[in-house]
């Protein structure tokens, strides 16, 4: 199946046209400064070449047009007729307690939908404007919402709730939800095929670190917790975000610095973690050059990332009860090997050697352990637009058996 993967973001949406029966993208870009005169998409088709247009797009369905324009175009095109596109898979970042899978999205999808805005206020609206974008240029065609919190939908309460009144549960939702979830899935059920044992008979923690980074404890295929929380901010020492805290500081910041709700969540989710620990930078990259050079902070903020890492993926082999293999995912743990060596080091005594020699060799996916170490360490590169696509194609299919029956 031909399918659209679509990633709306406020001011920008990510594509991929997948092909599913080969489990290959035939193009990607982006639409970037959406609201702009100077908007930007960069396109670029496979076996073909990229183009970049700077154009006014004033808003997410001009966008659309414009994805649609390119993926028909003649030169740099890859369908002749629009009808080639079988279905449209859009990333959803929050499902609230409503989703525990994928959904063909229906009108009362998209109630559900503009209920949870209150849950994520940065993203529900702009994938809301992407579904509304997509439905509006190709009317006929399914859209299936998949969801960055469903996978997590399953945790126990113990894992999702918060020790606050439990009122506050009730009245506004306030518990863990868990993010990256079509990552922690996808890596998973990889890691399993990598180890040829069933998906369902492993304990299995996941470490995505990218520009956001969070960690999951999967037992059996169902994930038992995960990093990230309530918001994205919660868990690992992120890029700009903070992470753990003693709630404490957020109440005495603001009295002391005198910033206003708004401004303090600027400064914990934009000016904190690597960037605000380091002064130089959040990306991973720039900081391991910075450490390399001698800075102080740099390697301040490098330690207290994995250190982080370290301290919970301990917990997750407590929650767990045992580990077959931890996985590294995103663009720092596909590619850091100074993090997969700081996070795994001293770690045998819980069943993880890691061999230095093969971390230093990763080139796609590997098992990086020794041969004597108990759990598998694994770096799997991520592919979440597939997930998408391919979780679209159930849902359309389950649609089409369904009426047909
Ligand atoms: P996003 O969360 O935005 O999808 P990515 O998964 O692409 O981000 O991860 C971006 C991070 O990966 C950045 O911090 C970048 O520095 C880091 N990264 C990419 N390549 C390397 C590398 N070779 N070594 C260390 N870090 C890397």
């Amino acid at each position: 199946m031909k399918i659209l993967v679509l990633n709306s973001g406020s001011s920008s949406i990510k594509y991929q046209f997948i092909d599913t029966n080969f489990k290959e993208a035939l193009a990607k870009g982006q639409v970037e400064r959406i609201g702009m005169s100077s908007a930007v998409l960069t396109h670029a088709p496979k076996d073909k070449e990229k183009i970049k247009i700077v154009g006014e797009i004033l808003d997410h369905s001009i966008a659309i047009e414009y994805v649609l324009a390119v993926l028909l175009s003649p030169n740099h095109g890859v369908i002749k007729n629009k009808s080639e596109i079988e279905a449209v898979g859009h990333r959803v970042v929050h499902g609230g307690e409503d989703f525990s899978g994928s959904v063909l999205i229906t009108e009362k999808v998209m109630e559900v939908l503009k209920e949870n805005i209150e849950l994520a206020p940065l993203h529900n609206p702009a994938n809301i404007k992407g579904v509304k974008a997509a439905q509006l240029h190709l009317p006929n065609i399914p859209q299936v919402g998949v969801f960055d919190t469903s996978f997590h939908a399953k945790m126990p309460h113990h894992a999702f709730l918060y020790g606050i009144p439990f009122e506050l549960y009730r009245r506004y939702k306030i518990r863990r939800y868990g993010f990256h979830g079509t990552s922690h899935r996808f890596v998973a059920l990889k890691a399993a095929e990598m180890l040829g044992k069933p998906y369902e008979e492993l304990k299995i923690i996941t470490a995505h670190l990218g520009n956001g980074g969070s960690l999951a404890a999967i037992n059996m295929g169902i994930s038992i917790d995960t990093s990230m929380g309530f918001t994205p901010l919660e868990g690992l020492i992120m890029g700009t975000r903070c992470g753990d805290l003693d709630p404490s500081i957020i109440t005495y910041v603001m009295g002391k610095e005198g910033l206003d709700v708004r401004e303090m969540n600027a400064l914990l989710n934009k000016h904190s973690g690597l960037i605000g620990v380091s002064g130089e930078s959040s990306d991973m990259r720039e900081l391991e050059q910075a450490v390399e050079d001698g800075d102080k902070r740099a390697k301040y903020a490098f330690d207290l990332f994995t250190y982080r890492i370290k301290k919970y993926v301990g917990s997750y082999i407590a929650a767990l009860g045992g580990l077959d293999a931890l996985v590294f995912t995103g663009g720092i743990g596909e590619n850091s090997v100074a993090v997969r060596k700081a996070v795994c080091e001293n770690m045998q005594y819980l069943g993880l050697d890691i061999d230095f020699e093969k971390n230093e060799k990763v080139n796609g996916k590997l098992d990086v352990a020794t041969e004597n170490s108990k759990a598998r360490i694994l770096v799997i590169p991520t592919n979440e637009e597939l997930v998408i696509a391919l979780d679209t194609e159930m849902i359309v299919n389950e649609q089409l058996n369904g009426l047909t029956k």
